[in-house]
This record gives C-alpha cells, structure tokens and sequence, in this order.
C-alpha cells in the first residue's frame, strides 16, 4: 500500500496540531514534522511569564517533545531541519540539518507550511547591540533571563506597548526592574480603541511603568559603561541596561515566496477557505497566512494562537478528504497585566471606520462583574458595537480586574454565531451572586443595544460634544455632580424631573447623561413620552473621564441647580 507522504514545516502551534490532527484522521499516513528550532510544540504564549519568573520551570514550556510525537503518534519529529526550498514540480523540499550542515530531499504528498512569524527589528542604528532583545522561541527567552541574572538590571526600556510589549512590562516589574514602555501610537495596545485603551494606561501608570506614547523610537547606543541609550525622533534619550524590541511580527513567508506561491495584499501567504495555497499540494496555516476578518470580510494578518490551532486542524481534514472549512478570524484576544484583563472580539470601531461602515453604533456600560452587594465586585468597563439596523453584534472590548474574559468570551460565539443585541438581551449565563448578575454585563449590552435600534433610546455621539448645540443634562445627585460633570451641563436629579422638566428647552436636542448610562436612560423615556428630542450619552460621566481626561475637573460655567 502507498502510504501517504505528509511534510509539515514548522511544529510548534499550528504544525503540531495539524501533525496529531492528522495521524488521528489516517492511521496509515508518513508524517514528517521539521522544525528549525531546538523544540516543538513549545508555548510561546507562556515566555513573557518565563523571563518574569512566573514559571520558573524552562520544561513546563514544552508540551510535547520529540519523543511523544513519536511514541504516542507514531510521528517523526526532527528539530533543528530547517526546509530551505520546495520543489513543487519534483514535489520534494530540501532540509538543512543545522547541527551539520548537510542537506537532504524529502518527498511529500502533501506539504504544510506552518513557519510561523518573526518579530520586526527595524534597521535602526544600534538594533543589534547587546541587551536588545526580542521574544519569539524559548531561547529567547533564555537570554533574556540570562541577561536578567547575571547584569541584574535597574531599569529596562520596551518598545512597542502592544500585547507582548506590555505583557513583558508586567514580568520585568516583576523582576523588580524599573521599565519604560515607548509606543508609536497615542495609545498602548493599538488595536483597542483609544477610549478603551485608556483603562489600560491609567492601570500601568498606576503600577508604576512609565508610559511615553506617540513617540518613535529611532535608534540605540552603547555607553562606556556597558548600558544602553534609546533614542527617540523627538529627541529624548532613555539610559537602560535592557531592551526588549515588541514592535509587531511579520509573517515567515520567504520559502513560500520562494516556491512562487501566491501572496496576498497584506504580506501573507494567500489560501483558501480549507487552507490550501495556490499550489494544490501545499497547505498553510498560522501566523504565515493572511485570513479573512470574520465581521469586515477583509483580508488581515491576526497572528493569535487560536486561529492557528483551528487551521492546522482544517489543513489536516482537507488533506484526508474532509470538507471541513475555516471560518475565519474574529481577533479574540485578552491580555492580562498587574490584574488587570484587556479582551476584545470582532470588529473595533476603528477597523469599522478604516473600511468605510457607516451603519453601527457603539454603546459603552461599566457594570459589577458580579452583584454590587456581594464582597469584591468590580467594574467592567464595556464597549459593545452592533449593525444599527439589524441589530448584528459586531465586536466588542472590555477592560476591567474580574470576569472581563468571560463576557468577551460570550460576546465572541455570538458574533460567530451571527447573533444580534437581541440575542444578548435574551441570553441565559449562569448567576448566583459571587459569579454575575441576574442581568448579566452581556444581557445589560444586549438591552442597552436593543434599546437603541428598536429606537426607544437614540445615543448622543460622544465625539460631537465639543461642537453640539445640545443641552447637556445630568441626571445624577448633585453631591455626584459637583464631583465631577461635563463641561457646560445643568444638573437635574432623576427623581426631581418630571417636576422640573418646565426648566428644559423644547426647542432644541437634550443630551443626557449619569454616571453610567441607566439613569440617564429612565431620564431619555421620562422626557421622550413627555415631547422632548433626547439622546443618551452611552456609558455617562464614567465614559466622559476616559473620552476626555482632560475636562475632569468641574468647569467654570455649570451649575448646580
Ligand atoms: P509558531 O508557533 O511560531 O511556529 C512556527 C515554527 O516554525 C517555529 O518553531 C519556527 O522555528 C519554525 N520554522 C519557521 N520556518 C521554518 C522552516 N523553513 N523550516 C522549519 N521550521 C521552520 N497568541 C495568543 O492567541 N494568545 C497569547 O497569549 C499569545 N501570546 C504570545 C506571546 C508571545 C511571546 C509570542 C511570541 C506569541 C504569542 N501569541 C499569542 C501568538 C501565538 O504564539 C502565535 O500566533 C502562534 O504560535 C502561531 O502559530 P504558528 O504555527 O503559525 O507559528
């Protein structure tokens, strides 16, 4: 019997679960996985937690050796091989054994491509010296460690203030090393909408690491005395004795260049809804593989562990004949610093604006994560974005310290399961008072939502306050209000309204807000069934302190009737 031949080039997330995938599919099949690194199957998602000491077991990385591919699936593993070429006339690639140098032709049958990524260290003067690091395999993460302990750093300067960047943050404070982050972007974690990233800063500022954003790294030197300088375009110099480049990664697509295979528009290797290249030989899968965005239909690079996971199994039916189809990428992704949970899912408000939406709306909430009368409830901070006619979930972000990923989580299915805010509304999740809500933070979207495209509650644009001719109404207790309001509001407690509401213009808009939206919401239908034009301010004065940090402070001018 012809046994099927099947190559796998890359065995860490992608390759290896394809590989096992694969042999639990066909018994019978050849299964070569070649790796250029020293392990496969390790957990990238765990190193920033190794170099911090969070795990302090090297081994605990590795998930499966060599070893176990071979005897629990009959799986030959060589680590080390590098797949330097594909010949796909010949249908044989050629493998670099690094340890000698020698090179070898293995045929396949079928070819998986799962080379992963590499981290981007731009050409900047000084990239290469001694100290600057990136984080991608476990030796990396070994030096890294290494240069920990044996130069014992004060201070450690990380560039790029995205996932990995921040995550890193977090595990070199917790080496008890004081850390600068510098981002590009106005904002850490850039593809989180600014608003919503801003929980986020406040919550590392609060812990101690030194935020600069909105400035461009441009280079490093080295000082006489062995430590180093970052410098930026605006002129700013930054000593440290540590640096750690998390400034992106870009897909590992040479071989595949190579090979001729088609590339898509944004770098990746182009495939089809089962993973097959242009080549109908050859699969790719993982960080290598531009997808297509759940929500927006756009082709993206979302390098996540998840996605890569699923691909490798799809890429393993097709190659036994099954017709499984990859759905897509949605961008569910959490990270997690000094307590706090950072989660998102779907499409953002940004991605939605970059590719031309119009119909969607966006309502922010900052519910308990579980009863306010139990001990320990926590806010999360909610942003939940929905089609405006119809209702489609969109995408969602949450910031918060208890429960943000489970309500992201949820939100996420929903958005593959194409629910809309109705579904939220009427979604059943589990409660009992140290666990969430009889009206859970997802049912609260859900209705908050719903509320606005059965159009019982229209929502005031939070980036039209500056120009609006609105008057701006707070319904909150004045001992609230004098606390802190928005700049120009008059403020009419909700239980006084319907007695004061002669002191309120017809004649123009009323925009109304609370502290988190529900008062202000009772106050819309209050004033709605009573003649007046309303609109909520989603997400109240809690949203206002995030918008516009700036404006805290009460104004002159507002006042206190
Ligand atoms: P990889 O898992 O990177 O595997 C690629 C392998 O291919 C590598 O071992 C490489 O050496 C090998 N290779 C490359 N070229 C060749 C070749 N020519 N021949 C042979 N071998 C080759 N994602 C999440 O969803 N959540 C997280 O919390 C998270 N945290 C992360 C933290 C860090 C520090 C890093 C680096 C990544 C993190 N990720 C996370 C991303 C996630 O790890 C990747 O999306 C996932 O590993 C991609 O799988 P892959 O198979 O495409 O590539």
């Amino acid at each position: 019997m012809n046994r099927k031949r099947v190559v796998i080039a890359g065995g860490v997330a992608g390759g290896a679960t394809c590989a096992a995938r694969l042999r639990r599919l066909d018994e019978s099949a050849d299964i070569l996985v070649l790796d250029r690194g020293p392990y496969v199957s390790f957990a990238n998602c765990g190193l920033p937690y190794y170099v911090g000491n969070v795990i302090q077991d090297e081994c605990k990385l590795l998930l499966a050796s060599p070893e176990l591919f071979r005897d629990r699936f009959n799986i030959e593993v060589r680590t080390k091989h590098e797949v330097v070429a594909i010949d796909r006339r010949e249908h044989t690639v050629t493998v670099r054994d690094l340890e000698t140098g020698t090179e070898s032709e293995e045929h396949y049958d079928a070819l998986v491509l799962s080379p992963g990524a590499v981290p981007i260290r731009p050409a900047w003067p000084g990239t290469g010296l001694p100290g600057i690091f990136t984080l991608r395999s476990v030796p990396d993460s070994r030096e890294i460690r290494n240069w920990i302990e044996t130069r014992n750093p004060r201070s450690a300067v990380v560039v790029g203030g995205g996932f990995i960047g921040l995550e890193m943050a977090e595990n070199l404070r917790h080496r008890g090393i004081a850390v600068t982050v510098v981002e590009l972007a106005k904002q850490v974690m850039p593809p989180l909408d600014a608003e919503m990233a801003e929980y986020a800063r406040q919550h590392l500022e609060a812990h101690g690491v030194n935020l600069v954003l909105g400035e461009a790294v441009v280079g490093f030197e080295r000082r006489f005395n062995g430590g180093l300088v970052v410098r930026t375009q605006s002129g700013t110099a930054f000593e440290t004795e540590l640096v750690v480049l998390s400034i992106g990664v870009r897909p590992e697509t040479q071989l595949a260049r190579d090979a001729g295979l088609a590339m898509g528009e944004r770098g990746g290797i182009r495939v089809d809804d089962q993973m097959r290249t242009s080549d109908p030989s050859i699969w790719a899968i993982g960080d290598a593989v531009e997808v297509k965005h759940w929500v927006t239909g756009q082709w993206e690079l979302i390098p996540l562990a998840g996605p890569a996971n699923r691909q490798g199994r799809v890429a393993a039916d097709a190659i036994c004949g099954r017709d499984t189809i990859f759905r897509g990428v949605q961008g569910t992704a959490v990270c997690g610093f000094f307590g706090l949970t950072v989660a998102l899912t779907g499409a953002t408000e940004k991605s939605l604006s970059r590719n031309g939406w119009r119909d969607y709306a966006a309502v922010y909430l900052h519910p308990s994560h579980h009863v306010s009368y139990y001990p320990g409830a926590k806010v999360i901070h909610l942003k939940l974005l929905f089609r405006k006619s119809d209702g489609l979930v969109l995408g969602a972000q949450g910031v918060g310290e208890q429960g943000v990923a489970r309500r992201i989580d949820v939100i996420a299915q929903s958005i593959q399961m194409k629910a809309t805010v109705f579904d939220l509304e009427e979604a059943e999740l589990c409660y009992a008072p140290q666990y969430g809500g009889a009206k859970d933070p997802v049912n609260f979207a859900g209705m908050i939502a719903s509320n606005v495209v059965r159009g019982d509650m229209e929502l005031a644009p939070w980036s039209g306050l500056d120009a609006t001719s609105a008057t701006l109404l707070d319904v909150r207790e004045p001992h609230e209000f004098r606390a802190g309001s928005i700049e120009g509001a008059i403020n009419i407690p909700l239980g006084e309204l319907r007695a004061r509401s002669g002191e309120l213009p017809r004649s123009k808009e009323i925009w109304v807000n609370c502290q988190v939206g529900q008062r202000a919401y009772y106050a819309c239908r209050i004033l709605a069934q009573h003649g007046f034009r309303v609109r909520n301010l989603s997400g109240g004065y809690n949203t206002y302190r995030v918008l516009y940090p700036e404006g805290v402070p009460q104004p002159a001018g507002s006042q206190v009737r």
